[in-house]
């Protein structure tokens, strides 16, 4: 049984109503407030499309950062409402709070070709505890739910689970829909020789995949602080580098029912001072001073994984190899994203997800180049180990 979805309602039914549609406008600002990559915002645009054509009127919810339940001026949407008019161009009006009379007026105002975009969801106390109360008055925005905000689908909260029991129908918007068939094809039977790149930082995270994938990738490349920690659990001294103390138990257990197909670093970038690039240097992994930090895997390693990844047919990469934000730390993640690219162009499908490996990509001037670039990164992570998400499974069933 799966989620509805918005490319199975009839047109007819979509004409004249309010579609809620919970979007993930979470983009990065720069300083001074503009919307430094509308990557995201493109992401809505076929859903957005799918509806406007059949004659409905979207009213679109996103949460941006993490204000914790009250207004921040510097997290509001409103830079997003104008790029958004901009680049879809399409009027946009813009209003706040999310939960208010005024924006339910504004919904049923809203004119034929014309978005309604609501200020910053996170700004309301009870959206990050999916409080039912707050989940009513949202529902009272629309006519029909949306979900296709995948990047926030991992979290239960009261704009992803809270509206969808209390406003029906609830659907997949397109891009959910896509992320869900291609992540879902990821774990019914990807194409042998599958190997996983896993690096970054959330290691607590990684290991819970891991541990899903181990006996279904045939290998599974390490970096980044996942790898660091998994270093330090096979004993290896980690100088300084940073490590997850709480993950080190279970990447034991795990490196040591499963150590075959798990790939570890056999040579590191390590630097006393990550600001000092002249103190960086390659060393193996037996070799790392008490005042070194690991920060890319080394070039023996990028060497190995490159020729793994070039073997492929199916790959899936999330997370860093090192802190690629410096370029002195950058070339394990550039080499990694290239060989990407490389192998998609040889019929690999490749499917990258995370925030940081999709801005690593776009460095490496390779975000063209792959078969899929999910949205989200925990989401996806989360449903390539279990198979749903809360706020899927809030949806209606079909
Ligand atoms: P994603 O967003 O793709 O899921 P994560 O958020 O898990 O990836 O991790 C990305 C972050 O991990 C980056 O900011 C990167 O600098 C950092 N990182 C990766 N390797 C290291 C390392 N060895 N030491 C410190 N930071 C690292
Ligand atoms: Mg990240």
């Amino acid at each position: 049984m799966s989620a509805r979805r918005l490319s199975d309602l009839a047109p007819a039914g979509l004409a004249g109503r309010r579609a809620l549609v919970r979007v993930d406008y979470n983009v990065p600002l720069e300083n001074g407030g503009r919307v430094a990559d509308d990557a995201r915002i493109r992401a809505s645009f076929d859903t957005l499309r799918h509806l406007l054509r059949a004659g409905a009127r979207p009213v679109l919810l996103s949460h941006l950062g993490r204000p914790g339940g009250r207004p921040d001026p510097s997290l509001s949407l409103a830079p997003v409402a104008r790029r958004l008019e901009e680049s879809f161009g399409r009027p946009v009006r813009f209003v706040g709070p999310a939960d208010s009379e005024e924006a339910v007026e504004a919904s049923r105002e809203l004119e034929e070709e014309g978005l309604l975009l609501l200020e910053n969801v996170r700004f309301l106390p009870g959206e990050t505890t999916d409080d039912p109360a707050l989940g009513e008055r949202l529902a009272r925005l629309g006519d029909l739910y949306v979900n296709d905000a995948f990047g926030a689908a991992h979290r239960s909260h009261a704009s992803t689970t809270g509206i969808p029991p209390r406003l029906r129908p609830a659907v997949m918007g397109l891009l959910v829909e896509r992320e869900v068939e291609v992540l879902g094809a990821l774990r019914a039977g990807p194409e042998a020789p599958f190997r996983i790149v896993m690096g970054g930082a959330k290691t607590a995270d990684k290991i819970d995949v891991l541990e899903a994938f181990l006996g279904r990738a045939d290998r599974i490349l390490t970096g980044g602080v996942l790898a660091n920690t998994l270093l330090a659990a096979a004993g290896y001294s980690m100088g300084r580098s940073l490590v997850e103390e709480e993950a080190l138990e279970r990447a034991g257990e795990i490196l040591a029912r499963q150590g075959d197909a798990l790939v570890l670093p056999t040579d590191l970038v390590v630097a006393a001072d990550p600001d000092r690039p002249e103190s960086a240097r390659p060393a193996p992994i037996d070799e790392l001073g008490p005042d070194e930090r690991a920060l890319d895997i080394g070039p023996r390693t990028a060497a190995r994984y490159e020729e793994a990844i070039g073997e492929a047919r199916t790959v899936f990469w999330n997370g860093p190899l090192g802190l690629f934000e410096r370029e002195a730390f950058a070339a394990g993640t550039r080499r990694t994203a290239e060989a990407v690219a490389r192998a998609t162009g040889a019929g690999a499908f490749t499917v990258v997800g995370g925030g940081d490996s999709a801005s690593a990509l776009r460095r490496a001037g390779a975000v063209g180049s792959v078969s899929h670039l999910s949205t989200g990164g925990g989401a996806a992570l989360r449903y390539l180990a279990h198979g749903s998400l809360p706020a899927l499974e809030a949806l209606e069933r079909e």
